[in-house]
């Protein structure tokens, strides 16, 4: 056997309780692909029902132990704060992880690790000196609320951004005073497993961040109904996201669920055009767009039309689709071979329908990239708002693009979509910008501007993109309950 073939075999172990615990080998392990070229990476141990009995049962003692329930915020800080400092020391050997597990070019792995490595910062800084509150008092009494962890959170994260959905949901959650059990998608088990390894060397103690890989039906299902998890928060698509809330309904159970989006990005006839279709490529092709703030319906004031798509074709066969790790690469494959069949599908029965294939609406013809998910960046034309294809989420980077004439056309097309996660508009027109934000339904608007995120700002979905809101100092709040507090002043 060759010393690849030997590595491939062994599969990665999963974390609980600290340990590195090659799991009963109960479920099948699973197999980690490299988008781009289809080759085995590494297989990843997967957990069973024995590892989370074992998970829970070691992060609920983690989180009640006295040391970590009373360890100061400026302790608890100074943890957080090296788990990002660690992150940024091993950055390249977390993008290229990321990179071959799921496919995205090494500048945006690069930067979704420094953006990962900001929210510890961020959440370090935010438990350092987040107070609680004193209430007005309505008689002679003091009365004051303070906020306390649920005990044992589940984070469950899909593949498309694993590294920064992570670190979103695990920093505050430890921030917060909770223990965590990390379920990562099965298509991206590994940045998480490398997670807790930083997290136990920058001092973390063992079984405050369990990390059980396997798939969404299995340990991901069992995980959500299990009475020792207290509170689930969730990233992914919309049916897993109503399926965990029921079963968190059931346990009475909070969750936080940020789901799919289909999101419009809107072009007024006075916006700056070269700018907007700019951001619109980005917006939709950036990720292969396979991002849930994919701006994948584009409205285009009729004026304008006819320019804004020309601009748009240009720019969109001009994108380099490439290996992710080829100089100046700017998309690289979808996910999985699965997903791409499922984009495929999509984009045959929009034709089917009607649709006109503007640019794209195949795989390269690159016999490089012969191997891999690939799939041209596409933009269909001829689309009712109505039709399939604008109403759900591909996930890839496929955009339909619709005229409109009045801002109140407008308004309704761009709000008629079971989902709400994002819109972006683009015009000079400010009291305009700030009518047509306010009508939108939509948990994130930007104006003249798209995808800037920041992790000081609360973002989440309305409507069928989610419940809660994740970031900011919301974002902490979201994994403590309240509790009031009275103390009788006498008389
Ligand atoms: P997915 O729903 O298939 O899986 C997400 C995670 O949930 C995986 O870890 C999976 O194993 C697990 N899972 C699936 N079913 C489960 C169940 N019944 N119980 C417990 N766990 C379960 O999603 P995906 O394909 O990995 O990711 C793509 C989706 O995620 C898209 O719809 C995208 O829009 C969404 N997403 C949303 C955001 C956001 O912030 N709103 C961000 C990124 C991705």
């Amino acid at each position: 056997m060759t010393l690849a073939a030997r590595h491939i075999d062994t599969p990665r172990p999963m974390l609980i309780g600290g340990e590195l615990l090659g799991g009963s080998g109960a479920q099948p392990a699973l197999v980690s692909i490299n988008p781009a070229t289809g080759e085995v990476n590494h297989r990843v141990a997967a957990a069973g029902a024995a590892e989370l009995e074992l998970a829970v049962a070691t992060a609920t003692h983690a989180a009640q132990a006295a040391s970590w329930r009373q360890m100061l915020p400026p302790q608890r800080a100074g943890l957080l704060h090296r788990v990002g400092e660690l992150m940024l020391r091993d950055a390249d050997a977390l993008a290229r992880l990321q990179m071959i597990e799921n496919g995205k070019v090494w500048s945006e792995c690069v930067a979704q690790v420094k953006s990962a490595a900001a929210t510890f910062r961020y959440y370090a800084a935010v438990c350092e000196t987040l107070g609680s509150e004193l209430t007005p008092s309505r008689g002679n009494y003091l009365s004051m609320t303070l906020h306390e962890p649920y005990g044992v959170v589940a984070a469950i994260t899909p593949w498309n951004s694993p590294l920064t959905m992570e670190a979103q949901k695990v920093a505050p959650a430890l921030a917060a005073g909770n223990a965590v059990i990390l379920k990562p998608s099965e298509v991206t088990p590994s940045t998480a497993l490398e997670l807790g390894r930083i997290a136990l060397e920058a001092g973390l103690p063992a079984g405050l961040l369990n990390v059980l890989p396997g798939t969404g039906a299995g340990v991901g299902a069992a995980l959500v109904a299990h009475p020792g998890v207290k509170m689930v928060s969730f990233t992914g698509g919309t049916a897993s996201g109503r399926r965990i809330a029921e079963a968190a309904a059931s346990k009475l159970m909070p969750v936080a669920l940020e789901l799919g989006g289909k999101s419009p990005h809107i072009v007024f006839d006075d916006a700056d055009l070269h700018a907007a279709v700019d951001a619109v490529v980005g917006g939709i092709f950036e990720g292969s767009g396979q991002s849930c703030v994919a701006g994948s319906r584009l409205f285009v004031q009729r004026g304008v039309y006819a320019q804004v798509l020309d601009l748009l074709v240009t720019r969109a066969r001009a994108l380099k689709v490439d290996l992710p790790d080829a100089a100046g690469a700017q998309m690289g494959p979808i996910a999985t071979f699965a997903h791409r069949d499922r984009i495929e599908s999509m984009v045959a029965a929009a034709r089917a329908a009607g649709a006109d294939v503007l640019t794209g609406g195949a795989r390269p013809s690159d016999e490089r990239l012969a191997a891999g998910a690939f799939y041209l960046p596409t933009v269909l034309g001829h689309i009712d708002n109505r039709a399939a294809i604008a109403q759900q989420e591909v996930f890839g980077p496929v955009l339909c693009v619709m005229p409109f004439d009045t801002e109140d056309e407008l308004i309704a097309q761009a709000n008629d979509s079971a989902f709400g996660l994002a819109a972006g508009i683009w015009t000079a027109d400010f009291p305009r910008a700030w009518r047509v934000a306010r009508a939108l339904e939509a948990g994130t608007v930007w104006v003249n501007t798209y995808k800037q995120l920041s992790i000081a700002t609360p973002f989440g979905g309305f409507k069928d993109s989610g419940l809660g809101r994740e970031k900011g100092l919301t974002g902490l709040r979201l994994y403590q309950q309240a509790k009031g507090v009275y103390f009788g002043l006498g008389g």
